[in-house]
């Protein structure tokens, strides 16, 4: 059987952290990853940017968007902040930039150069990395993990950090196994559901704009009731609604479809009031009053959304001359553009989820160094923590300051 100081189950963002941290704290480390490499879901984050952390500075107002977890995440982040993580990065040789809403993405736009950082940060440690290694079980006598049972045999360390991820996007990795030995283990653990995820629509036409994304104002309605809005990007996917602003909405539109009928009607002008935009329609019109209506909706409506009003009013002839069309087929386009209805279905899986919510209950969790409270020598980082946040880089810096505090408490531990 191998020993080790510390063994870091999990090469994903946070057990990367966890490790690199610990290692240069002088600390003998081994990490198991059952991939044959180092964040798979990392790579693929942000869209294969890597939004890196959100870039509020002042800690008080980031923690605001981590709901109930605020007054347990303040101590770890007196620790390491979001100033650190930019420190961490650039100091490596990965120079970040902050786009709209204090998104931050390396400046090469390349979620893999993340991941060779700490790669680079593991080798430079001297991290033994032992790759195709899925844990099997912990092995634990009275309150401490005695050993780790895995497909290439024992390993035993002095302190144990668990780092092996949520449930989403499971062929990156994460499976949830960490949850089934946490739960073993006496820890409570709440049961994840997809928190930020994309929504499904009844309507199929949906399909056709799949890939497009326009920027509008989204209204949730229960049983026809206004519920609330949001506002940004959209984007249309072959099953329904996904972008940053539906994805923050699906917490909420999953509540109300336990109790209803959940609809959407998105405004593409939200800046305009329907008079208005009636108006800068038929100047449009007026200009362009020889050429093909479909043309003029093609210049019209943002990034091919013209087959909106081709789908849902098939009284409009398209292919007619702009200066046929009727006064009452005009408001409809107006009113159309202004509340296009979809009904929602459901909330899509963790097959397509961002972030899943749920893991363990915080106050199992010493805040000042990431240990079980149940098990003297396992640290839990990452996102098997109870931890909802939105999206906008919220996830990878808790990875970022959960893993950074373990890392340092096992070299004092
Ligand atoms: C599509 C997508 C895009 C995202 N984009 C962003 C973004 O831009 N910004 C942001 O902040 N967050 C983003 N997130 C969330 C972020 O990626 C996660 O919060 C983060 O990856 C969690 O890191 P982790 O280290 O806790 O776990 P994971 O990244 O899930 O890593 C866990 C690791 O443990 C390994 N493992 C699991 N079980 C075992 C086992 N039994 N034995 C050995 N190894 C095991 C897995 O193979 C995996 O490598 C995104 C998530 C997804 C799915």
């Amino acid at each position: 059987m191998r020993q080790f100081d510390v063994l870091v189950i999990g090469g994903g963002p946070a057990g990367m952290m966890a490790a690199a941290t610990a290692a240069d704290a002088g600390m003998k480390v081994v990490l198991l990853e059952k991939n044959s490499s180092l964040g798979k879901k990392l790579n693929i984050s942000g869209g294969g940017r890597c939004n890196i952390t959100n870039a509020e500075y002042d800690t008080r107002s980031l923690l605001e968007h981590y709901g109930k977890a605020v007054n347990f995440l303040h101590s770890p982040f007196s620790q390491f902040a979001v100033s650190d993580t930019f420190t961490f990065f650039e100091d490596r040789g990965l120079p970040l930039q902050v786009e709209a809403r204090n998104r931050a993405f390396p400046v090469s736009q390349t979620a893999s150069d993340v991941t060779a950082v700490l790669s680079r940060a593991l080798k430079r440690g001297q991290v033994e990395i032992v790759f195709e290694c899925e844990v099997t079980s912990l092995n634990r006598t009275d309150n401490q993990i005695t050993s780790v049972s895995t497909t290439r045999g024992m390993f035993r360390a002095e302190s144990v950090i668990l780092a092996t991820g949520g449930l989403s996007r499971p062929e990156t990795g994460s499976t949830g196994a960490g949850f089934g030995w946490l739960k073993s283990l006496g820890h409570t653990v709440r049961h994840p559901s997809p928190g930020i995820v994309p929504l499904a629509t009844k309507e199929k036409w949906v399909a056709q704009l799949g890939g497009k994304t326009v920027e509008g104002r989204v209204t949730f309605l229960l049983d026809g009731k206004r519920q609330f809005k949001t506002q940004g990007r959209i984007l249309f996917t072959h099953f329904g609604l996904s972008g940053p602003t539906i994805l923050n909405s699906a917490a909420r539109v999953g509540e109300l479809l336990k109790t209803g009928t959940v609809t959407a009607e998105i405004d593409l002008f939200p800046h305009v009031d329907e008079g208005s935009l009636d108006q800068e329609l038929m100047e449009l019109l007026e200009l362009h009053k020889n050429k093909a209506l479909k043309t003029v909706l093609k210049e019209w409506l943002p990034n091919g959304v013209w087959h909106v009003p081709n789908t849902l009013l098939p009284e409009l002839d398209t292919e007619a001359k702009v200066h046929s069309l009727r006064k009452a087929d005009r408001k409809k386009l107006i009113k159309l553009v202004k509340a296009i209805p979809l009904t929602i279905s459901h909330l899509m899986g963790f097959d397509r989820a961002v972030v899943a919510d749920g893991g363990v209950d915080l106050r199992e969790i010493d805040t000042k160094t990431m240990r079980s409270t149940l098990i003297d020598n396992l640290f839990i980082v990452g996102d098997l923590l109870d931890i909802n946040r939105p999206s906008g880089g919220y996830s990878l810096q808790i990875c970022w300051t959960t893993g950074y505090v373990a890392g340092r408490a096992v070299a004092t531990a």
